[in-house]
């Protein structure tokens, strides 16, 4: 792996987890080094933490070993066809949200990689603008291509049926505190950024009060700490809010 972690995307120990001051970590998979290296520097700036590699073994490598939001692929690779590698079975592994970032303008090839399960498709050049405004859009579809049962320790979150347990325990939670709990679980172990939170919870047209994510936030405490762990959800200050990832 080349390990792009540029610009704002600094790592941090956090009371004793690894933390990353980025909130969404990108796999980018592009054997064009210059457009990698432009397009990982550029999501830098918006707040992405990219990985790239340059073909599709290191592709899998990478995904055995970390867990990314989202994947920035390619179609014409130098050990394979992106479109084809998408459309692999991963019986209980499935891919995060897939964006095809390719030079074929087609509109056969742009139906073939929605189609193929791509998520979204973006044609070379790009403006990091759009690619990164798109990236938040996917990671904003709940539920997009996850696993059904998502896990933070003993904490599990059924993505459809939004309900949450902790070992043998309900908790019951309202919409938004569904949606947050979703987000942490996704990144336990790293700093979620309050605004992160805000975008995630609230449309774009719905105003926020100040104290709307800290009232949430509170809530959802209290239940994780009456059904599952004391400190399980912890604030670091001036920055977010991050949910232990404890081993139990
Ligand atoms: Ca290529």
């Amino acid at each position: 792996m080349r390990g792009f972690v540029l610009g704002a995307c600094l790592a941090m120990t956090v009371g004793g987890s690894a933390a990353n001051w980025c909130d969404m970590r990108v796999l980018i998979i592009e054997d064009n080094d210059r457009l990698a290296g432009l397009v990982s520097h550029g999501l830098a700036q918006h707040g992405f933490s990219g990985d790239g590699v340059g073909n599709l073994d290191e592709a899998e490598v990478a995904l055995a070993s970390v867990t990314y939001d989202a994947i920035i692929l390619d179609l014409g690779l130098p050990d394979g066809d992106g479109l084809e590698w998408l459309r692999r079975d991963r019986p209980g592994h499935p891919l995060p949200p897939v964006l095809i970032l390719t030079a074929r303008d087609g509109m056969g090839d742009r139906v073939a990689g929605l189609d193929g399960g791509a998520d979204d498709y973006l044609v070379k050049p790009v403006e990091i603008e759009e690619l990164a405004a798109r990236l938040r859009a996917l990671l904003r579809r709940p539920g997009a291509r996850s696993l059904p049962i998502i896990r933070a320790g003993k904490l599990a979150f059924d993505v459809a049926a939004r309900t949450a347990r902790s070992g043998d325990n309900a908790i019951e939670l309202t919409r938004r505190e569904a949606d947050l709990l979703e987000l942490l679980i996704r990144r336990a172990g790293a700093v979620v950024r309050r605004s992160t939170i805000e975008e995630a919870l609230y449309r774009f047209d719905e105003p926020v009060t100040p104290n709307a994510v800290e009232a949430i936030v509170s809530r959802l405490r209290h239940k994780l700490s009456d059904a599952d762990h004391p400190d399980r959800l912890v604030t670091v200050r001036g920055m977010g809010y991050l949910l232990r990832d404890y081993g139990d």
